[in-house]
């Protein structure tokens, strides 16, 4: 008989560091998950017999690809593609794709990692992937866009599937990379089938998508805000980004009463104590473009702003801090300073922006801190509701989903609640997001035996 000889944390995440080498954000985002999971489990020998933490940290498949395509001036350009797919216990592989010249392995492996958590805490049924290129959209033309998505499609159509895995945007890509990525799928498979999501509205996509992952980051911070008996009305909030995900949540955060008086992007960040109205975020969202640093103007459009050159935004005292950014974009530093100047939620809308070491600053400090999987899980949540109109040819009111939405959300909370407690009274909801993510995959991979 087998003798159970358990792996404590340092040892599981020594043998992560040595069969990943070099993949600093996957470690980041493994022990992040970790320290929560070997707590949980401490006397559930059910899940350390079956390994299950070790078995959700090794992807099920990582698929990398040669890209070419040709850019207007006739030059061959080379990129490499990739799809992580990292957990499929509860449904198909799930999770964007992002084109940015910092992808490779490393990110996506921790994008998809994350994925598979924030999926399950979705409670719909959806496993986690996630995928992209090196390939940099910024300053590509529509037709150079258009070659290299269809480049791309052109292998990966032969991994995705309605029913095994499907992509949706992520950074670098929107409706227009998701139109020519499916125009290619339908034509090499004859087929048309809900493969991705985040889909135009007259070719299958879903109302409220595109809203989705910024008003959720909204609604986790109104429901944490409402456990601890305040509002989101008349908070100063810092929001960082100026994409898809910062520009909805900046407009959810002004409908619900409160200011907004920061958004950055590559080029530094604007400050507009007067606070960003509705007009000025829809501003944002119109002239966020295919140029970096384009924000830069927005203090010549709206007086009275400033903007600070290759800066972030963390120094502008806030009561709430939105990172919707990228990841790592908010450090124990800025952690430290935001604390200082009595911030009292921050949620992340973003994947990982926030250091291990910054969270550990927000934890100690007592300070409400909403973690990505759980925060913006409403992006892929209507990606799932997405995948269900195209299975049943159907599509879902406004309303509807902006109802479904709100109930995911507040769903998403209480089960973080379940196991966020701390003794002392504080609502740690990267824990309880940690565990309750893993949970549901953990039980459904113990039903399937070894494999
Ligand atoms: N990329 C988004 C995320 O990080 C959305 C993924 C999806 O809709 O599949 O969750």
């Amino acid at each position: 008989m087998a003798v159970s000889d358990h792996v404590n944390l340092e040892q599981f995440m020594d043998g992560v560091l040595r069969r990943n080498p070099g993949e600093t954000e996957f470690h980041q985002a493994v022990y992040e998950v970790a320290v929560d999971i070997f707590d949980f489990i401490e006397d559930k020998e059910v899940y350390h017999a079956a390994q299950i933490l070790r078995r959700i940290a090794e992807p099920d498949r990582v698929v990398s690809f040669r890209v070419c395509w040709e850019d207007d001036c006739g030059n061959v350009r080379v990129q490499r593609g990739y799809r992580v797919q990292n957990n499929n216990a509860i449904g198909p592989y799930k999770g964007g794709l992002r084109f940015h010249r910092s992808v490779n392995q490393s990110i996506l492996k921790f994008l998809a990692f994350e994925q598979t958590f924030k999926n399950s805490l979705t409670g719909l049924a959806m496993g986690g992937g996630k995928g992209g290129s090196d390939f940099n959209p910024k300053g590509k033309s529509d037709n150079e866009v258009m070659r290299f998505c269809q480049s791309f499609m052109t292998e990966l159509y032969r991994h995705v599937g309605e029913h095994t895995d499907v992509p949706a945007g992520d950074i670098g890509v929107g409706a227009r990379e998701i139109g020519y990525m499916f125009g290619q799928y339908k034509r090499i498979t004859n087929r048309y089938v809900g493969v991705l999501t985040g889909k135009g509205l007259e070719w299958g996509g879903s109302l409220v998508r595109k809203e989705s992952t910024g008003y959720g980051v909204v609604y986790f911070l109104e429901d944490m805000l409402k456990h601890s008996n305040d509002v989101v009305e008349g908070k100063v909030v810092a929001v960082s980004g100026s994409g898809n995900v910062a520009t909805h949540a900046a407009e959810k955060a002004v409908q619900l009463g409160a200011k907004v008086v920061t958004m950055s992007d590559s080029g530094g960040f604007v400050h507009d104590p007067d606070g960003f109205t509705l007009e000025k975020v829809h501003w944002v969202m119109a002239h966020k473009g295919h140029r970096s640093g384009q924000l830069a103007d927005y203090v010549a459009e709206f007086p009275g702003a400033t903007f600070h050159e290759g800066e972030r935004p963390w120094k502008v005292p806030c009561d709430v801090a939105l990172p919707c950014a990228t990841q790592n974009e908010l450090s124990k530093a800025d952690a430290e300073l935001l604390v200082k100047n009595g911030v009292k939620a921050v949620v992340e809308g973003a994947n990982m922006p926030t250091t291990n070491d910054g969270v550990k600053v927000f934890r100690d400090a007592r300070v409400l801190f909403g973690p990505a999987k759980a925060a913006n899980a409403g992006g892929v949540a209507v990606s799932g509701l997405e995948m269900s109109q195209n299975s049943t040819r159907l599509m879902l009111r406004e309303e509807e989903l902006q109802g479904l939405l709100r109930d995911i959300m507040l769903n998403i909370h209480s089960n973080c609640l379940e196991y966020a407690k701390r003794p002392d009274g504080y609502v740690d909801y990267a824990k309880g997001a940690n565990i309750a993510g893993f949970k549901k995959v953990a039980d459904a991979m113990l039903a399937f035996g070894i494999q």
